[in-house]
């Protein structure tokens, strides 16, 4: 077996055994694979192997992949957005999970082709209250979702939040059981919401216990990212 369909088995295994312990199906909850720093081959070998969504961090060296890769590739932005960046953006993602004000909302809109249908977006959330951490306010966020399921090109399909990294599993629970509490929210007060996305590959555990719908998921699948080799634009 090649070495990336024995790490997909093994993260497979890791996310039946969270979800069986959370009495939930096992078709609740997808994974992308975040793939920033890691070179065209390894996407494809993950291709191969039967991945076809992944998560890109940096503009360039994602549109560079885009375009290697080619179509039929489900591609989701997940780093922080510049507003001089947003027309590449819309134009070449599926998805937008990193959207944390209404500026950038309202350009990713205004800037998608409208023959690719909405764009996606989850609202990025500052759960644990990081000052220099990207992410609206959960004092903000009802207003701000309010205001992009409104955007007639995005269509608002949840949350997503990046705790601050911790290994006390009670604090993952806590963060991540705080985040599925204003997705709650939102849906009660009346969004059509269907994504949380939370739960990388330390914290995957914690966060499908808490309702994780979407699991972002790099080291596990690529091993240790080496910044040294490029830097992040
Ligand atoms: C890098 C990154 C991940 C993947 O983290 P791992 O710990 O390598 O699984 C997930 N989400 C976001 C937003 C990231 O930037």
């Amino acid at each position: 077996m090649s070495p990336m369909l024995e790490k997909l088995q093994a993260l497979d295994a890791r996310i039946v055994a969270a979800v069986e312990a959370a009495g939930r199906p096992r078709d609740a909850v997808q994974f992308i694979a975040v793939s920033k720093t890691h070179p065209v081959e390894t996407l494809r070998e993950a291709v191969a192997a039967g991945v076809h969504t992944f998560g890109e961090n940096y503009l360039q060296e994602a549109l560079d992949k885009i375009a290697a890769l080619g179509p039929g590739i489900c591609w989701h932005f997940i780093g922080p957005i510049q507003s001089n960046k947003t027309r590449p953006v819309a134009e070449h993602f599926d998805w937008v999970q990193s959207v944390d004000r209404l500026k950038i909302a309202e350009r990713l809109s205004a800037q998608r082709p409208p023959e690719k249908g909405p764009l996606n977006v989850c609202l990025q959330v500052n759960i644990s209250g990081e000052e220099t951490k990207s992410g609206v306010t959960p004092a903000e966020l009802p207003a701000l979702a309010q205001a992009v399921a409104r955007l007639p090109q995005l269509r608002l399909r949840g949350l997503m939040a990046i705790p601050a990294p911790t290994t006390d599993v009670a604090q993952q629970h806590a963060d991540f059981a705080r985040l599925r509490a204003l997705y709650e929210q939102l849906q009660r007060d009346g969004l059509a919401l269907d994504t949380l996305s939370m739960g990388m590959s330390a914290d995957m555990e914690a966060a499908i216990a808490e309702g994780a719908t979407l699991i972002r998921i790099g080291t596990a699948l690529f091993g240790a990212r080496d910044y040294s080799q490029k830097a992040p634009a």
